[in-house]
């Protein structure tokens, strides 16, 4: 994902919800490292219908009123869970 410029924005979108999300592109990068913008198609997960195979991103560019208005969902936090696994000699 190159979108450093400015302006730009992640549409997400959940075809089955038919809900839209405007997400920061370097916050997605953030959590799912530099990849192309088609391939978050699959790895996000809708938080509504907890699906991944609904989603269609693309990079738009927002100009105007509309780059003032739009409204991000930010990325709040990342928690790792820590696992432990034992195994017997
Ligand atoms: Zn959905």
């Amino acid at each position: 994902m190159h979108a450093h410029d400015a302006g730009q924005v992640a549409l997400v979108r959940c075809r089955h919800c038919n809900i839209k999300r405007y997400f920061k592109p370097g916050e997605l990068r953030e959590v799912y490292g530099n990849v192309p913008i088609e391939a978050l198609r699959g790895k996000m997960r809708c938080q509504k219908c907890r699906n991944t195979e609904h989603i269609d991103a693309e990079l738009l560019h927002l100009v105007g009123l509309e780059a003032v208005q739009v409204r991000y969902r930010r990325l709040a936090e990342i928690r790792f869970v820590r696992r432990v696994i034992w195994r017997d000699e």
